[in-house]
């Protein structure tokens, strides 16, 4: 499982728990969400500009 930072408000889409208020439930990956999502916190940045993150 991976994550993805935002770049404009550091949001982190996490794959292990999806984002269910956006319809992508708990272990939804990345590659599943349309390129065309916008960040559910800052409503600016896409999917597109989201940044992943070294496992931990
Ligand atoms: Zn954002």
């Amino acid at each position: 499982m991976s994550r993805y930072r935002c770049p404009g408000c550091d949001y982190v889409y996490d794959e292990r728990h999806g984002h269910p208020h956006e319809g992508f439930p708990a272990g939804t990956p990345w590659a599943e969400v349309p390129d065309d999502w916008c960040c559910p916190d800052c409503g600016v940045r896409e999917k597109i500009d989201f940044e992943p993150e070294e496992n931990e």
